[in-house]
């Protein structure tokens, strides 16, 4: 499924896998799960098998799908645009098999008139194929990783350590203090609360410190949202001001 995305930091979706598992507690709530589990019951091929129900629950079943027939999608996109690469799934998840994920590196240099953002919560397969030079580095894409509390804080080393490509962390949902934190290295973060009927509630204490991160080292800051489960009410406002800040935007 490729598609205008409402997700305020992207224009476009682009799926070329479907299917995950938890990760860690930040995806107790997965969006793409539910989404993931209407699309199997319409019947999209693509869907087939990665849901099922656990009582009142949907859960993933650990089935990954790729889909070469999406491979090419971004090259017949003529016009530039912001394109988030794998909202439906992980594109480093352990069953996505290397070949695939080259290919998928593959589209993405045939294509310099966009912005691929690439978003793992398994950043240490992707350190580890770009250490194995499995992966060009390339101007257009943009890699980043999740980290929802401090228990997975680590994660930023793995993409710290990845020279040449623009670096980017996702603190959404941020569900618990991040702690001390330095971004040195890290060009742009995001910060989102939950959303939805479930949504844990988000501190501005959190969401400040992280802003304090991100000035001292000189690292664009976007407020996504407060969350909740209505996110339209809360909105996206941190202190009376909304900030969507992009990488690079601040070096100049
Ligand atoms: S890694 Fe992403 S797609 Fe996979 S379960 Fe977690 S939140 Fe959902």
């Amino acid at each position: 499924m490729s598609g205008n995305s409402s997700i305020e930091w992207t224009d476009v979706t682009w799926n070329p896998v479907a299917g995950c598992n938890i990760a860690s507690a930040g995806c107790s709530n997965c969006y793409a799960m539910r989404m993931a589990a209407r699309l199997q019951a319409m019947g999209h091929p693509k869907y087939e098998g990665t849901t099922r129900k656990s009582g009142s629950r949907t859960v993933w079943t650990g089935r990954v799908n790729v889909d070469h027939s999406s491979l090419n999608d971004p090259v017949g996109w003529k016009r530039g645009k912001r394109i988030f690469v794998n909202s439906m799934s992980d594109l480093f998840h352990e069953d996505v098999p290397d070949a695939f994920i080259t290919a998928v590196w593959a589209t993405m240099k045939l294509c310099p008139q966009h912005q691929f953002q690439v978003l793992t919560k398994r950043p240490d397969r992707m350190a580890a194929m770009f250490a194995e030079k499995q992966l060009p580095i390339l101007n257009q894409v943009w890699i980043g990783t999740s980290v929802e509390n401090s228990e997975v804080v680590d994660r930023i080393d793995h993409i710290v350590g990845i020279a040449g490509m623009t670096r980017f962390v996702s603190f959404e949902p941020l569900i618990g203090s991040i702690g001390p934190i330095k971004l040195d290295g890290i060009h742009w973060a995001i910060v989102g609360g939950e959303s939805g009927p479930s949504a844990r509630p988000m501190e501005i204490d959190w969401v400040e410190d992280i802003q304090t991160a991100c000035r001292r080292a000189n690292t664009a800051f976007f407020f996504k949202q407060w969350g909740g489960r209505n996110k339209k009410t809360t909105g996206r406002k941190l202190r009376g001001r909304t900030y969507d800040e992009y990488p690079h935007e601040l070096s100049a």
